[in-house]
């Protein structure tokens, strides 16, 4: 695990240089930025797992790499659905990726104050307290259930990703007077049309 990264979502450039590029046959999805509303609700449990599922998967992974991200959830490419994909290697293990479909922390441990970005809040970061372990109980896009241990980045990659599945985002663990700092400087970027 890279412990120069800090962000649960963006990969350090060191990281993403080796990253493997995603396969002709993957879908590279757009990233859906704050302000749209998909981004706040809860997605709904995947409850029928096909090809469709673990295609969606692929092209999830295919997106957060293109994207240079570290994870990516699915509300992320606007399905409103219980579906995340980690990878804090960057793409340079491929036993690095994990898929996390309708996941749930069942146990946290410890806490860790780290600089946190966010792939639909391009360009803004902000200090979060996250678990320094958690275990999370998860479907893989084949949907066979598994425990997965996570400390430092990929336990904040998890809580991250999770937060997504239930509409909350990085800026809501944020002090009142940073968020709304960022919330500004977003509008700006709006009324400029920069995002
Ligand atoms: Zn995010």
């Amino acid at each position: 695990m890279p412990d120069k990264s800090t962000s649960s979502e963006t990969a350090t450039p060191a990281a993403t240089e080796t990253a493997q590029a995603p396969s002709a046959a993957r879908k590279i999805y757009p990233i859906v930025k704050y302000g749209d509303t998909i981004l706040e609700k809860p997605g709904a449990p995947i409850k029928k797992f096909d090809a469709e599922v673990e295609q969606l998967a692929e092209d999830m992974f295919a997106s957060m790499y293109a994207a240079q991200g570290v994870g990516l959830a699915a509300p992320q490419i606007g399905k409103s659905l219980r579906i995340a994909v980690v990878d804090v290697t960057g793409g340079k293990n491929p036993e690095a990726k994990i898929v996390l479909a309708n996941p749930e922390i069942i146990h946290a441990e410890g806490e860790v104050r780290e600089e946190e970005g966010c792939l639909s809040v391009p360009g803004f970061r902000g200090y979060v307290m996250r678990p320094q372990f958690v275990t999370v109980k998860a479907q893989n896009a084949k949907g066979e259930s598994f425990e997965i241990r996570g400390e430092n980045l990929l336990a904040r990659a998890f809580c991250h990703e999770i937060d997504h599945l239930n509409g909350i985002l990085f800026l809501q663990h944020l002090s009142m007077l940073k968020r709304d700092l960022i919330k500004r400087k977003i509008k700006k970027l709006r009324k400029q049309g920069e995002w």
